[in-house]
This record gives structure tokens, sequence and C-alpha cells, in this order.
């Protein structure tokens, strides 16, 4: 494996070509900061994950500014959001009047958000490398040091910020931040259902004694994630077709009428995993990178986009006074600044999974 020399520097070095990774590198491809992001993943891995997400939206606001929202292949509104507990006959309906807003949120499922991201950062000339897989990070007082594998050769850039929004697979090597985890002892079945009667704009969040389970509006159908037990996780897989539909009927109730068929199931481990600081010199985490939460609370991905959105509008703001991107005050005003939008976040899916019990 050779290693080639150090030629490249950049204002800003984002790891992690996910969809908080390209948002962030689009709104400073806009205001012309030096840029670079590394994502590990190549063209010949296509991404075919079909977790839904529900966007708020606030995040469809950005979605616009960012000029992605309109690439989106498929976006099904949320008018009505019904939360239900097991074994109890109320429930609770918001629906998107009493908040004052045209939708309460839309459900896109990620990987038709990755390929509207993909399109607009090859359409902007966003600079990016794929298939670039970041081995190693070695900190400067001026810059920090990117060591990248591609196509069997080692890259090295150098940044006056490194952005870590790679899922928090790199932190380790960052000196001061550090981890709080917490095993929910959980997985997250996911799959498209489709019922006797149809969505209709309703989002259906049920909480039973095994965890909550969420139907979003899909298209005609639904976005299922069916929070299961550790333990039980490969047998609720396995089932064929029409005992998997069964069991969930048992489980979620006849709310959404009846079930009648169901796509391809993938399982998906939760874990709360939550850094502290998101900050280091010259270094910033975002997205699930700085806090990784439970799907249920529909969260993720929209505080993600906040701190990139967030992020971006510190670094304009610098560049304006042509200050250094990678200061320790900029990103301190960052941290403190996403500090609140976090704490919500963190606790929300600890509260929702009370409600059950
Ligand atoms: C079942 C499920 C349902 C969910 N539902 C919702 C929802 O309804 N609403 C919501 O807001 N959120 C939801 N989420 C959370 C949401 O999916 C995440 O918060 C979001 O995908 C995080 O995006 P990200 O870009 O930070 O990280 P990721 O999507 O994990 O992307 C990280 C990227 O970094 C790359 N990478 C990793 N290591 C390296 C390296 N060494 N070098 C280069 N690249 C690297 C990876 O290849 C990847 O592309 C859900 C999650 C699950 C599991």
């Amino acid at each position: 494996m050779g290693l080639s020399i150090v030629t490249d520097r950049f204002d800003v070095v984002i790891v992690g070509g996910g969809p908080v990774g390209m948002a962030l590198a689009l709104r400073l491809k806009a205001w012309n900061i030096v840029t670079l992001l590394l994502e590990a993943q190549s063209l010949t891995d296509p991404v075919t994950d079909s977790r839904p997400l529900a966007l708020s939206y606030g995040s469809q606001l950005i979605l616009r500014r960012l000029n992605v929202w309109d690439s989106l292949a498929s976006v099904t509104p949320i008018q009505t959001i019904h939360i239900s507990n097991h074994g109890h006959a109320g429930q609770t309906l918001i629906r998107s009047e009493d908040a004052g807003v045209p939708v309460l949120g839309s459900v896109v499922n990620y990987h038709g958000l990755y390929d509207a991201f993909y399109q607009m950062m090859r359409q902007q000339n966003v600079t990016f490398q794929l298939g670039a897989k970041v081995t190693s990070l070695t900190h400067q007082p001026d810059h920090v040091q990117v060591d990248y594998e591609q196509s069997g050769e080692t890259h090295r850039v150098d940044a006056k910020l490194l952005v870590l929004a790679d899922g928090g697979k790199l932190v380790s090597q960052v000196e001061g931040i550090h981890f709080h985890t917490h095993d929910y002892q959980q997985w997250a079945v996911v799959a498209n259902i489709q019922t006797s009667i149809g969505q209709r704009g309703i989002a259906y969040e049920h909480f039973t004694l095994d965890g909550p389970v969420a139907l979003l509006p899909s298209d005609t159908g639904y976005a299922l994630v069916w929070t299961v037990p550790a333990d039980q996780v490969d047998r609720i897989l396995n089932w064929d077709e029409a005992a998997f539909l069964s069991e969930l009927q048992v489980h979620f109730g006849d709310m959404a009428g009846q079930f009648v068929s169901c796509g391809k199931r993938t399982g998906f481990p939760l874990t709360l995993k939550y850094a502290s600081p998101t900050i280091a010199p010259r270094t910033v985490l975002i997205g699930n990178a700085s806090q990784t939460l439970h799907p249920v609370a529909g969260q993720g991905f929209n505080l993600g986009l906040r701190d990139a959105w967030e992020l971006a509008s510190e670094l304009i703001r610098s560049a304006n006074f042509a200050a250094d991107v990678g200061s320790s005050r900029l990103l301190s005003t960052f941290a403190s600044k996403r500090q609140i939008d976090r704490e919500g976040g963190k606790f929300l899916p600890i509260r929702l999974q009370n409600c059950s019990q």
C-alpha cells in the first residue's frame, strides 16, 4: 500500500458522507469554504438502507434551503399523530391545524434521502471522495492530519477543522471525548406494510411492555418500526409473512385496519450513545457521531441536520471575518448553542420508553 505526499489542505474536512455530513458540505459549498468530504462507501456499494425517517417541518425547511427537498423521490405527509398505550382505552391526537403548520412532518426513506443529497452534491460540484475510509487522525496545534485509504493507497490531507459525521466510529482517536452509552437490549424491526384501508396521513405511536411500535404513513401504506427484545429479534425476522402479520396485529391492534402484506424485514440494534463533550481541539462531532438516539423519538436525523445547519452558520460567520474556522472560540460557541436541543433529544426516548412501564 503506497502513501501519497501531503499536498492538500482544506479549511474543513468532513469524515462521513451520510445525510448529515452531506448537508454540511452542501451548505459550506454555497459560501466557498474550502471543504472536502470523505465517505468510506463507494459507488459500487449502493445504499439500500430502508429505514423510514420522519422529518420535522423544520427539517423540511432546511432541506428546501439546501435544494434537496424537491429531488426526494417519495415524501408522505403526516397530518395527525396518534399516541396510545397498550391496555389503555385513551389516546392522544396531535393535528397539524392544532400546531398551526401545514404538516406535522413528512416520511422519507434513508436511501431516497441519501440519493437526493448525493445528486445535489454532484450538481453543486462539492469536493468529495467515495471509497475513502479514514484510518487515522493526528492533531497538531494549527491543523488535523487526516489519513484515508482509497483503492489500496493511503492519502493524507490537512484540515483547519475536522468534522466527524461518521456515526461515531473514529471518536476513540480523539483525546478527551467519551461516549455515554445505554444498550436498550432492543432491536427495531423495520418493514413496509400494507393495510386493508391504506394510510390516511396518520402516524401511530403505540407503547407496549416490550417497547414502542410506530407505523408511519409511507406511500399508500405504512413504514413499520417495531421495537422487539434483543433475544427475540432473530425469531421475529424469520417468521413467515402470515405469522409476522398476525403477531403484529395482536401486538398493535386494529387501529390502522388489518395488516395484509409486508415487504422485506430488516433489524437495527438500538443503543443510546451520547458524546461528551462534542468538541476537541480543531475537531467537532455532528449527527449520530454526537448523539445516537432511540428511533421511536424520530429525532436522530432531525437533530443531526440542525447540528449541520448551526455549525455551517458559525463557519460562515467566521469566514466572513476571515477568522480561523478551527478556533476554540468558534467550537465553544457552536457547542453551547446546540446544548439545549441535544439535551431534549437525549432524554426524550427514555421518557417515552418509560411511558409504557
Ligand atoms: C430504524 C431507525 C429508524 C429511524 N427513524 C428516524 C426518524 O424517524 N427520524 C429521525 O430524525 N431519525 C431517525 N433515525 C435516526 C437516523 O437514521 C440517524 O440519526 C441518521 O441516519 C444519522 O445520520 P448521520 O449522517 O449522522 O450518520 P450515518 O447515516 O450513520 O452516516 C455516517 C456515514 O459515515 C461513514 N463512515 C463511517 N466511518 C467512516 C470512516 N472511517 N471514513 C469515512 N466514512 C466513514 C459511513 O459509511 C456513513 O455513510 C432512525 C434510525 C433507525 C435505526
